[in-house]
């Protein structure tokens, strides 16, 4: 079916308002996040639940709430702390978003989580997604989410036979859910979505015998479920090699924080960075620590090597242990360091692939020559 043709018929719409919504009462997973008419408990779940598996985001979000359970409680966190509590479940802005969004909310909004489109959309990190599931769930606003699982779910049942990652797709896929939803019980009809997604039409292998939208499934009646959603040819994922200095003062370390915005911001790190075409990992740390530090470091060994994949690239991260030959180190381009203890290093939020070094660092600290 063409973009322009996407009308549901009556018998659709009573199936997915009826049949779904019976589906989803009866096999809905129990979680945390379902107990609640909290706007802000489901508002973190939802910026949570981004990109993120619900197993995992069930570990943090119980963790991050006794911390910061209200968002007033959020609002007047530090920064550092708010990361310490998201270090693991990556896309860092999401944190750095969220934080920045609880303020507003305390300062404009009285401490309530706005509860109209326009206003909601207006918060750091609050897109159609998030606002459309956060006023559905939490204050039953007739507004349809539209995440990859909806999609999928809906490519199918009216086998649209366009490219699902364009915007225009998107909109109209958008258009569709907000005419399919039941303007009763919007909150359980967006998660019934969701849920049927991620249970039943599954990306590969969807278990048709045992969804409720069987009856009124194109794609099924086709037997074509797994040719949708259409996407384009995706390009080989990048890989980078990286170079880290773990640079010893006696038993202390330096640390770097990366810039307030891009990937991972917010951070702390290990100094260090890309390498260069025709560059040896070595010399590419001594220039990355002159470069970001302004200091000449002498490598005494190689430390690790580990792998690592981010949703969009993946690196090999090589760590060097060095001590400096000359210079003092200066923060450039607000990059605050610090000189950190090994035991001292769980106190602040690193990313996943440093968070290994520091395992490793923990694991040999009692060798007597990882501070020779
Ligand atoms: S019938 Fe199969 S392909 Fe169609 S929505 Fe259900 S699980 Fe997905």
């Amino acid at each position: 079916m063409s973009l322009e043709n996407l009308s549901p018929t009556d018998r659709q719409h009573r199936t997915f308002r009826e049949d779904l919504l019976d589906w989803y009462h009866e096999h809905k997973r129990s979680m945390p996040w379902r107990e609640t008419n909290d706007p802000y408990r489901i508002w973190v779940s939802e910026i949570m639940l981004q990109q993120t598996r619900v197993d995992t985001v069930r570990d943090y979000y119980p963790r991050f709430l006794e911390a910061f359970p209200t968002v007033e409680a959020l609002a007047e966190a530090e920064r550092d702390e708010v990361l310490k509590y998201w270090e693991g479940l990556g896309f860092y802005a999401r944190a750095r978003h969220l934080h920045e969004a609880a303020q507003t909310v305390v300062e404009e909004h009285d401490g309530t989580v706005p509860d109209t489109m326009e206003t909601i959309r207006d918060l750091k990190g609050i897109g159609p997604y998030t606002a459309a599931a956060v006023l559905s769930i939490a204050y039953e606003r007739p507004h349809a989410v539209l995440d990859g699982n909806v999609t999928r779910v809906l490519s199918r049942v009216f086998a649209v036979d366009e490219d699902a990652t364009t915007t225009a797709a998107q909109n109209a896929l958008r258009d569709l859910a907000n005419d399919l939803i039941d303007d009763e019980q919007p909150g359980d009809f967006n998660q019934a979505m969701m849920e049927l997604g991620a249970l039943v039409c599954t990306p590969s292998t969807p278990l048709c015998d045992r969804c409720p939208l069987q009856d009124v499934c194109r794609a099924h009646e086709a037997g074509t479920e797994e040719d949708y959603p259409i996407t384009p040819e995706s390009d080989p994922v990048p890989h980078h090699d990286i170079a880290v200095g773990l640079v010893f003062d006696d038993d202390h370390l330096l640390i770097q924080r990366r810039p307030d915005e891009g990937l991972l911001g917010g951070l702390w790190e290990f100094p260090g960075g890309k390498q260069e075409d025709a560059e040896s990992l070595e010399t590419a740390c001594r220039r990355e620590l002159k470069e970001e530090l302004g200091i000449d470091v002498s490598i005494d060994d190689h430390f690790y090597t580990l792998s690592h994949a981010y949703s969009h690239f993946k690196i090999t991260l090589h760590a060097f242990r060095c001590h400096i030959s000359s210079g003092t180190p200066e923060a450039r381009e607000e990059q605050p360091f610090k000189w950190v203890h090994v035991s001292e290093l769980d106190d602040y939020a690193f990313p996943r692939a440093n968070r290994r070094l520091i395992e490793e660092l923990e694991r040999r600290q009692t060798e007597p020559s990882l501070f020779d």
